[in-house]
């Protein structure tokens, strides 16, 4: 009988003593561990938890996901950002309903043929629902392996990257030889680095495999994993106008298209802007051609600021009365409530840029 590795024991018995109670876990139901690990990349768990529950309540399957329209389906992933992935999901879907019956494939090579799947998500997929010796690395497993491993290169240089997945894979096939659970040894290493092994201040006294870990041995923990700094972010100033008609109502558009000029994801709602260049007036003239309709604008200014990827972006928002009731690219345009404009799928941009228009009405 094999003797098992007293170091994967020994973090997968910690593991299932300390595990998080999340609402995704303790199912085997691929549908459900695909929708989450979709939901977690580049969003903190906190705030995806309720997101999560609402869309599970809305698509409970993955047949109902992929019968729902797409409007539907990024309304219900509004507020967790890079509706991309949203759309992803929604494609994938319907290759699983169509191509495999409905049914999951179990391999990663078949899960990464759908849209939006990638290595990591296959190997998720496989190794917790299928329970497949598949590995994984995230920022968690990359984090806790540059330490414990020492891997003192830039984290990003396809080299540590090379070395980390193959970490992963040793760990991951070797726990299973050992008679461990695959989706236990995966989803070990990800909670250590989320709860002990964490960017910073790491608990290295608490942790399972401090004995083992190089950057604990040598007092570095915090200095690994290394990362070569980034290119500097860009600026960009974007002019809004939230135009409200004599009935209460606010106009918000649709993009067809991505625009070069601005960041803010197509097929959403939002409320039409255009580049703001700095030491310049609002934009006026390019307004009224682009929209066609005829507004008269407050004098005010409202300013907030929001990320996307690489760009910090200045968002200004001038709100308006509309005259008349002429329309703008009928089904690319519509005029909301505010409970309307609230429920449609829009960028949390938009959305930091709604709440103002309908307070300051109230103002
Ligand atoms: Fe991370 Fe410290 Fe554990 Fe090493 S001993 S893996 S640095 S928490």
């Amino acid at each position: 009988m094999a003797v098992k590795s007293p170091r994967a024991e020994a973090l997968t018995a910690w593991f299932r003593q300390n595990a998080r109670d999340l609402p995704w876990r303790g199912t085997p139901d691929p549908y459900r561990v695909w929708v989450s690990e979709i939901m977690l990349q580049q969003t903190r768990v906190e705030a995806v938890r309720d997101k999560y529950r609402a869309f599970m309540a809305k698509f409970p399957t993955l047949r109902a996901l992929a019968d729902a329209d797409e409007p539907a389906v990024l309304a219900a992933w509004s507020g967790l950002g890079y509706y991309r992935r949203a759309r992803m999901l929604h494609a994938a879907a319907r290759v699983v309903a169509s191509r495999h019956d409905g049914v999951f494939p179990r391999d990663v090579a078949a899960l990464e043929e759908l849209p939006g799947i990638g290595r990591y998500t296959a190997g998720a997929i496989a190794s917790i629902a299928f329970n497949q010796p598949a590995p994984i690395v995230d920022g968690n497993i990359e984090r806790v392996f540059a330490r414990w491993h020492g891997i003192d290169e830039d984290i990003r240089s396809p080299a540590a990257r090379r070395r980390v997945w193959e970490l992963a894979r040793q760990w991951v096939e070797d726990g299973a030889r050992d008679g461990l659970a695959p989706r236990d040894l995966n989803q070990s290493l990800m909670e250590l680095g989320a709860l002990v092994c964490t960017p910073r201040g790491p608990r290295c006294g608490e942790c399972p495999v401090q004995t083992l870990c190089r950057a604990a041995r040598d007092g570095r923990a915090e200095e690994l994993p290394r990362r070569a700094p980034r290119a500097p972010r860009r600026d960009l100033r974007l002019w809004f106008v939230g135009l409200v008609d004599s009935n209460g109502k606010v106009l918000l558009v649709r993009r067809r298209l991505a625009r070069s000029d601005s960041p803010l994801p197509c097929g959403l709602w939002e409320l039409p802007h255009l580049p703001w260049p700095a030491d310049q007036p609002p934009p006026l003239a390019a307004m009224r051609k682009l929209l066609g309709l005829r507004f008269d604008l407050h004098p005010d200014l409202f300013t907030t600021r929001h990320s996307i990827m690489d760009m910090d972006i200045a968002l200004t928002l001038q709100t308006g009365t509309l005259v008349g009731s002429a329309r703008f690219a009928p089904g690319w345009s519509r005029r909301c409530t505010a409970r309307q404009a609230m429920s449609v799928a829009q960028s949390s941009a938009t959305t930091k840029l709604l709440r103002h228009v309908f307070a300051s009405r109230r103002e």
